[in-house]
């Protein structure tokens, strides 16, 4: 078996080489190029210690990542590698950092310190694939196994949990057996891994191709992390609009979002306040005002896992805006645009395609509207069609030049705005001013 590898990874091979000591391509890049796919970043495990590695590339410049865990940053004008030295970790006592790391000359005992078998594969043109624990034949099989016995390795470090059911999503593979009951009996250590890591397990997890069968298969390890998730699953809208129950009827919106990270998180979200505002009338279930909820628990949730402002805005935002009704007519689209910015609103239009995906089948025509909705948006802003006050013909400095003061300024640019949106009058300083008087 032979691969080509890109020309710094050999060029630092073989300088690891010539010093005399081994390096192998390692990890995510050995998996990625068994399936097919392209890297994304390539690392490199190495018989050599961390100042040795630094000697050998002395005339590079290189940046100390982890010189405990043993891990250099070698810049090359083709991209940066990570280079660690083949390494033991020691005991674990919090479930998440090993207490001591013991460096070792034995590429065999750095593979089996790692995750799973198809992350615990190396490579070199030399020597070909060095897959001690049936990676290869994992990767065949679609199957995420831990290396060893997956209760010592997620005992050792919880985070691993989260990364079983990450790659099964991404990689849209299975969990092996063993590996899968692991998964969830212990999904309640999760509690100690940091919000950060866990924030950036899920992101990746909800882009994976294969999340509908995770959030389906691993509920529980979703709401280990996010506990607001437990009372959704399984609850019932009682609701002709639904087929599902409030965790299904999730689970669809974010299969049928776009792959974007806002999206899905607002997907994901976007119900969650459902549970605490169920009515019944009549025999039919009801959720008044579960978008604001939602919105709050949301925002809880965002700031407990460490979301940029931004970001957590955005997708609040989108929860509070997702039952918004907006005709599709050019005013109506007009006043949205106005009101949420080009932006948002055509987020916010992806948001409502994929919560009606996510709605008994009988109601799935319903996405024409928002197509339409969309079509309107588009045109509005590609004709650059006047929707908001940046755009009127006529600015504050045009009216204080006629006398107005103050609020007055500011309410009547809104009025006029209103006038032209609503097509009353022309959007031309001539017809703006006449209005005036
Ligand atoms: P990605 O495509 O997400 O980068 P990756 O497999 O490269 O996937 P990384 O998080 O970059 O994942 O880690 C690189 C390698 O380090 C993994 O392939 C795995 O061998 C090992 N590894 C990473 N995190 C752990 C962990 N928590 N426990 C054991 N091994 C790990
Ligand atoms: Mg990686």
């Amino acid at each position: 078996m032979k691969f080509k590898l890109p020309d710094h990874v050999y060029l630092a091979m073989e300088r690891l080489n010539g010093a005399g000591y081994g390096c192998f391509a390692v990890g995510g890049c050995v998996r990625d190029i068994l399936r097919g796919v392209p890297p994304h970043d390539w690392d490199l495990c190495t018989s050599a210690r961390p100042e040795q590695v630094k000697t050998v590339f002395r005339d590079r410049k290189t940046i100390d990542i982890g010189m405990a865990h043993g891990t250099v940053a070698v810049i090359f004008p083709a991209g940066t590698l990570e280079i660690t030295t083949y390494r033991i970790d020691g005991g674990y006592t919090d479930s998440r950092h090993p207490d001591q790391v013991t460096f070792t000359p034995e590429l065999r005992e750095d593979l089996a310190r790692r995750d799973f078998t198809v992350n615990a594969m190396a490579y070199h043109p030399n020597t070909g694939l060095v897959d001690p624990f049936g990676g290869q034949e994992d990767l065949k099989r679609g199957m995420i196994r831990c290396v060893g016995e997956p209760e010592r390795r997620f005992g050792e470090d919880a985070l691993r949990i989260l990364r079983a059911v990450r790659f099964s999503s991404v990689l849209g593979f299975r969990l092996e057996e063993r590996t899968a009951t692991a998964v969830h009996e212990m999904c309640g250590n999760l509690s100690r891994i940091s919000a950060e890591r866990i924030r950036e397990e899920l992101t990746k997890m909800l882009l994976g191709g294969g999340i509908r069968e995770v959030l389906e298969l691993y509920s529980d390890v979703l709401a280990a992390v996010i506990p607001e998730i437990a009372p959704c699953i399984g609850f019932e809208q009682h609701n002709i609009h639904h087929c599902y129950d409030i965790w299904g009827h999730i689970i669809e919106c974010v299969a049928h979002s776009a792959p974007d990270p806002v999206i899905r998180w607002t997907m994901l979200l976007h119900d969650i306040g459902k549970p605490d505002t169920f009515t019944v009338k009549e025999g039919v279930g009801h959720f008044y005002g579960h978008e604001k909820h939602s919105a709050e628990l949301a925002q809880v949730i965002l700031k407990r896992l460490k979301f940029d402002t931004r970001t957590a805005e955005r997708i609040v935002t989108l929860i509070r805006s997702h039952m918004l009704l907006t005709e599709p007519k050019g005013k109506a689209v007009k006043r949205r645009l106005n009101q949420l910015g080009p932006e948002v609103f055509l987020q916010l239009l992806d948001v409502m395609r994929a919560d009606t995906l996510g709605l008994a089948p009988a109601y799935h025509d319903r996405v024409e509207k928002i197509d339409r909705l969309e079509s309107i948006a588009r045109r509005v802003i590609e004709e650059r069609q006047c929707f908001s006050l940046r755009d009127l013909a006529v600015d504050g400095n045009d009216l204080f030049a006629l006398g107005l003061r103050g609020r007055e300024i500011g309410d009547t640019l809104r009025r006029l705005l209103d006038d032209v949106i609503g097509g009353r009058c022309g959007n031309t300083k001539e017809e703006l001013l006449k209005r005036l008087f």
